[in-house]
């Protein structure tokens, strides 16, 4: 998918993990409209490939790239040929994540490490090693998809404890790197019209919309248009923040799910 015969290092780069699907194919598409070379991060290469070659199909320019984002070395290995074949990383989206669901009787310490792996600690795997050259050029923005769940809800303990600690890390590297020119800020879906969401029960859908004021889910595009913003020049005055995508639900959430679940 990746020919980097056409790829020259002065082009904008993005790399988006977890590309291969839902918010971060979105993310993807979108970046490719407004001139990044996008670098399709996911476990599965053949997902990958999909959202690659969707794009080029448009006229743009992708090419996949698998990695686990929990393993540390694999990532530093991914951003090693990413930078040998297209160039740094200019614009990092850290949107990979898992969802997750447990009452806190059925939080093991495995399903805790587990979430926290992926949605925590991949997302300083992939900040820390984008920040070395980012950091020596002087330029760079980083978006990293937490989610409105972090305010908290039932059953997300596990997810928002990492979600929560997404922004925290966000906000400390919002300082720490604030002489450097590169900037780090958060996106925090509601509820997202996504595989993941689809996978819910219909009547528990139904009752979580209720919490959503503007009274429906988002789109994946709708997340993609906020983090193309974040990415940009537009925002070069903004750092360290969180831009909810979630129809008002950080606001105001209807308690319609009293009991423990
Ligand atoms: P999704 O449809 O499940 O897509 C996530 C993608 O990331 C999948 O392709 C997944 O692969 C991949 N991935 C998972 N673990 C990975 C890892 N360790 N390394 C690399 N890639 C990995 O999820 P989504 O709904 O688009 O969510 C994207 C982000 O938005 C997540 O951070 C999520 O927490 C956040 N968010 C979503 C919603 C929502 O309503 N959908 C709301 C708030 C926040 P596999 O499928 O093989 O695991």
């Amino acid at each position: 998918m990746s020919n980097p015969e056409d790829t020259h290092t002065s082009q904008k780069v993005a790399l988006v993990t977890g590309g291969g699907q839902g918010i971060g194919a979105a993310i993807c598409r979108r970046l490719a409209r407004d001139g990044y070379h996008v670098v399709v991060n996911d476990l599965e290469l053949e997902r990958a490939e999909v959202v690659a070659a969707d794009i080029l199909a448009l006229g743009g320019s992708a090419s996949p790239a698998i990695a686990d984002i929990s393993d540390s070395a694999a990532v530093d290995r991914m951003f090693d040929q990413v930078e040998a074949q297209v160039g740094p990383v200019t614009a990092l989206v850290n949107n990979a994540g898992i969802g997750g669901n447990a009452a806190i009787r059925n939080v093991t310490d495995e399903y805790w490490a587990h979430v926290l792996a992926v949605d925590l600690n991949g997302v300083l795997h992939c900040t820390r090693r984008a920040l070395g050259p980012m950091r020596d050029n002087r330029a760079g923005s980083i978006v990293n998809i937490s989610s409105r769940a972090w305010l908290g809800w039932w059953g997300q303990s596990a997810y928002a404890a990492a979600k929560a600690g997404v922004i925290g890390m966000t906000r400390a590297l919002a300082v720490e790197m604030s002489s450097r020119n590169v900037r780090l800020n958060v996106v925090a879906p509601g509820l997202i019209d996504t595989p993941l969401l689809r996978n819910r029960e219909p009547d528990a859908l139904a009752r979580l919309l209720k919490s959503v004021p503007i009274g429906r889910v988002g789109t994946p595009e709708e997340v993609a248009s906020a983090v193309a913003f974040l990415s940009s020049d537009r925002s070069r005055m903004v750092t360290g923040q969180v831009l909810y995508v979630c129809g008002g639900k950080s606001v105001y959430a209807y308690p319609d799910w009293p009991d423990e679940k």
